[in-house]
């Protein structure tokens, strides 16, 4: 059986904008956009995971996260089981330390950007206003 990989991703709202971040060339799903994230390490809850990264990743602290959803996706390779949370930013302005860029977008602007396919529930639930 394959083992299953805990994702704590963060969906950052600032007046009405997301924050996506674009990941960097040559990683698993290398050149696309996400809800900027990554793996829970032992011993972490998944809401020290999301502090965690999005402080290496972005050099920001949130606030209180709050569950939105979890969506786990098959790749051939891996299962990953995303868990998203809403968050703001509570310290620091965020820059692109650990991913190729940085965009705050809209939901009605999300489309024109390639997510992988375990973020799209996420998109899909904003864009009807969730
Ligand atoms: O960012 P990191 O590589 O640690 O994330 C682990 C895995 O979770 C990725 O390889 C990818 O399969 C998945 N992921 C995703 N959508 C996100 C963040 C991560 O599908 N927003």
């Amino acid at each position: 059986m394959m083992k299953v990989i805990e994702v704590a991703a963060g969906i950052i709202v600032l007046e009405g904008r997301y924050l996506i971040a674009r990941r960097k060339a040559g990683v698993h799903l290398g050149g696309l956009w996400e809800f900027p994230g990554g793996k829970r390490e032992p011993g972490e809850t998944l809401e020290e995971c999301l502090q965690r990264e999005l402080w290496e990743e972005l050099n920001v602290r949130i606030g209180h996260p709050t569950p939105f959803q979890i969506v786990r996706h098959e790749y051939p390779e891996k299962i990953v089981e995303l868990h998203f949370f809403r968050c703001r930013i509570e310290a620091g302005v965020a820059i692109a330390l650990d991913c190729a860029e940085l965009r705050w977008v809209y939901p009605h602007e999300m489309a024109a950007f390639e997510f992988p396919p375990a973020d799209q529930p996420v998109i899909a639930a904003l864009q009807q206003g969730k």
